[in-house]
């Protein structure tokens, strides 16, 4: 298995060093050079299956040698090890043909961590073999950082740095990021908003010779092995409710469009997916490219579903390559002009796009009605990205079942969660110390230069 850039001018890489590597030297992002099936018996054979057996039978094609199967399943068992449901994954149903997947039973109690925990094993598991050192730089609009952090704290091979936009994360997502004591773990927090920080992250892995210096590796939703291991429960569920033999719909709440790209992927392994819709905020930037096929650049607005806030979404660079014929010319081209805030996608490639995907919003007084309705007609208490997805599949369902993806718990968006419907959720008994424990993290400006000297400096 083979992993090639969406510009088309990066090395071909093997799945080690395409994790390894994260974002390409073009800019690009890595994609397998072909996409492996199921077969419906195959997918068949995952009814009854645990969430670890299915992970192996999903991901086992997309590794080719970089591990045996033992090492692969060894990684996967660790990978999930610290969840705190048997399921993993457990599927609760909101009303007729609507059903709620949890995703958010990690160590941070948000869906990032079926992709973080799995890329730490992936790491540690690579990087021992080979005795290498890394320096992962991670940007976060809040759940990432925490997933990464939790991830790769007090791993010997590894240095991370997690950016995220100073003071515009919730106190629970910050305190997961600047609590933990490790000494490998640096939390920044930049004088700017998510797009900053992901812009300066892109600049790093630009900077060829800051990036060899520091042997710097990404873990963003841009790494392949993240996409890779989301695409699991989209299997999981499914099956679950019906597939192969029934296909099934899925609403997910959308930012950078990692976590509905594995559903995308998912579909063309063979899962039959009807509709996979993206359910966006007000920060709607891929709503109104769905509707109106100009990918424009807007500001950011402040949301009470900050991990969702992003005018840039990074994955979609992988949509537009399948629906551009894989070329990697005409993606480069598109992301030159977006430099100066826009471009217009063919008409060819939005009727593709529009085969695939469909599109809603949620404004912030629905996504606070939905959460206040859903705790009254169901009694589940949603997370303010859960009610996104929630409100948006409202509008879309029909006799095939939908699933609507709860990205993370409600206990990390308490004051959103308390003002829609009055209750204050709780942290689960394993973090209910969290405002107690010490915080320690950096305030730097929005600097590219000044970010690249503090990290060569903390690593020397
Ligand atoms: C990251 C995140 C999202 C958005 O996922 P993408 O893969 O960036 O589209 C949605 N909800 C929560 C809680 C998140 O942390």
């Amino acid at each position: 298995m083979r992993y090639i850039s969406t510009r088309g001018q990066a090395p071909v890489l093997s799945f080690e060093q395409a994790m390894l590597t994260g974002l390409a030297s073009d800019g690009g992002l890595y994609v397998p050079e072909t996409i492996p099936t199921l077969s419906a018996d195959e997918i068949a054979g995952l009814a009854g299956k645990s969430y670890e057996e299915a992970a192996f039978i999903v991901m086992r094609p997309f590794i080719g040698d970089t591990f045996t199967d033992a090492e692969f399943k060894e990684i996967i068992a660790k990978a999930y090890d610290g969840f705190k449901h048997d399921a993993r994954a457990p599927l609760v149903q909101l009303g007729p043909n609507h059903f709620l997947l949890e995703l958010f039973h990690g160590p941070t109690l948000a869906f990032k961590d079926f992709a973080m925990q799995l890329i730490g094993q992936l790491f540690q598991a690579a990087l021992s073999r080979s005795g290498k050192r890394v320096t992962i730089v991670g940007a976060t609009s809040g759940d990432t950082g925490s997933a990464a952090i939790e991830a790769f704290k007090g791993l010997s091979n590894v240095d991370v740095f997690i950016l995220f936009p100073h003071g515009r994360v919730s106190d629970v997502q910050r305190r997961q990021m600047t609590t933990p004591p490790e000494a490998n773990v640096h939390a920044l927090a930049v004088e700017g908003d998510f797009d900053d920080c992901q812009a300066a992250l892109k600049e790093m892995f630009a900077d060829i010779e800051f990036r060899d210096h520091v042997k710097l590796a990404a873990v963003n939703s841009i790494n392949w092995a993240r996409v890779l291991a989301q695409v699991v429960y989209y299997f999981t569920s499914a099956v679950s409710l019906g597939a192969p033999h029934r296909a099934v719909s899925f609403t997910v709440p959308t930012g950078n469009f990692g976590d509905i790209f594995a559903g995308y992927i998912a579909k063309r392994m063979g899962l039959p997916i009807k509709d996979l819709v993206i359910a966006t905020n007000q920060n709607d930037i891929l709503h109104r490219t769905m509707v109106t096929g100009a990918y424009t650049k807007e500001g950011v607005t402040p949301s009470i579903s900050p991990s969702m806030d992003i005018q840039v979404s990074s994955n979609f660079e992988r949509a537009l390559f399948d629906v551009y014929d894989r070329e990697g010319a005409a993606i480069a081209q598109l992301m030159t002009e977006l430099k100066s805030g826009e471009f217009k996608i063919s008409q060819g490639a939005m009727d593709r796009l529009r085969d695939t995907f469909t599109s809603g919003r949620a404004s912030e007084d629905e996504t606070s009605a939905t959460i206040s309705a859903m705790h009254a007609r169901t009694g589940e208490v949603l997370c303010p990205h859960t009610a996104v997805a929630v409100k948006v599949a409202g509008d879309h369902l029909s006799d095939v079942p939908m699933v609507s993806l709860a990205t993370a718990h409600p206990a990390k968006f308490p004051a959103a969660v308390e003002a829609a419907c009055g209750i204050h959720p709780a942290l689960p008994a394993h973090m209910a110390d969290l405002f107690e424990r010490d915080e320690r993290f950096t305030v730097v400006a929005n600097d590219l230069d000044g970010l690249k000297s503090l990290i060569k400096e903390r690593l020397a």
